[in-house]
């Protein structure tokens, strides 16, 4: 079985508004069924309201299905005696890296999770140590968070999950808030995660390079996953994303123009560098 293992997820909000009125429900989830495998790199696109954070909140068990379960390595969430082993198992990390900040020094915030759930001191130092040297983090450790840039306190907000020894780390939306460089950093902080240390990683994202990424692309619209391939299988159907509402990237949609008009492009071309090769060597019908 996968790490991560959905199946028939729905997953209702429901707001009570005055008394003796009928509760407001919203279907946020309608039926997701998925698997991800140890060691998977998984990108998840959608339009505002798709259902994306409501499902990265099924994986650590801030949310539990109202129908259907969810396991994450073989532990149902919905048991209260596993919560914290799955909250152990998978780490979220947020859009705002200043809501995670906890403490007025870097590696005390590190060592936060650690050191509440009772792990030995020195332990605790090891795993600090080792998470900001992963996230690139080692120089900032006796600064305080709150001077950092955006993206150092998001990869400060990783170190902090990493230290909790997690296999999955669960990312929504981690740079929406950063600039570029801020971008960059992240992602290539969580890349190292994946690829060296095998951390199974859920990132959702509107970025087009944190995308690419990916192993593979899960798309959600109106609380399903509508599409699911690796990117150059999901930006293959530009028509399909644009009724997703999705925004496809620019140099995709033009492979895909100049295609239509009749220039023989492989379909599903990602970047600017790909698109030049595919030029160079097609042919006009
Ligand atoms: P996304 O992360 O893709 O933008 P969400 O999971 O946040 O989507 O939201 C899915 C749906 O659930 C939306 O229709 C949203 O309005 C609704 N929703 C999200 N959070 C709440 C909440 N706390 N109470 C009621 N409805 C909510
Ligand atoms: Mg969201």
């Amino acid at each position: 079985m996968g790490i991560i293992r959905a199946e028939n997820v729905h997953y209702d909000y429901v707001q009570y508004t005055d008394e003796g009125q009928e509760p407001v429900i919203s279907h946020a989830i309608t039926g997701v069924s998925l698997e991800v495998q140890k060691g998977q790199f998984i990108a998840v696109l959608g339009h505002n309201g798709s259902g994306k954070s409501t499902l990265a909140k099924h994986l650590n068990a801030l949310l539990v299905p109202t129908e259907g379960t969810v396991w994450i390595d073989g532990r149902n969430t919905a048991d209260e005696n596993e919560v914290w082993n799955v909250r152990q198992t998978a780490g979220m990390v947020f859009q705002n890296p200043d809501n995670q900040i906890v403490a007025s020094v870097v590696e005390e915030d590190v060592g936060f999770g650690p050191e509440n759930i009772g792990v030995p001191t020195e332990e605790i130092w090891k795993r600090v140590d080792d998470s900001l040297q992963k996230t690139g983090m080692t120089a900032y450790r006796k600064h305080s968070p709150n001077r950092l840039s955006g993206g150092q306190k998001q990869r400060v907000a990783i170190a902090g999950v990493m230290a909790m020894k997690p296999s999955c780390i669960v990312l929504d939306e981690p740079t929406a808030m950063l600039d570029p460089n801020g971008r960059r950093e992240v992602l290539e902080a969580v890349r190292e995660l994946n690829q060296k240390e095998g951390v199974t990683v859920i990132l959702i994202t509107h970025n087009m390079e944190e995308v690419i990424a990916a192993d593979l692309v899960f798309v959600m619209d109106y609380g399903r996953i509508e599409m699911q391939g690796t990117p150059r299988e999901i930006f293959s159907q530009v028509e399909k994303l644009q009724e997703l509402r999705l925004d496809v990237p620019a140099v995709t949609l033009l492979a895909h123009e100049l295609k239509s008009a009749g220039v023989r492009l492989p379909e599903g071309i990602l970047t600017t560098e790909e698109l030049i090769r595919g030029l160079e060597t097609c042919q006009f019908d």
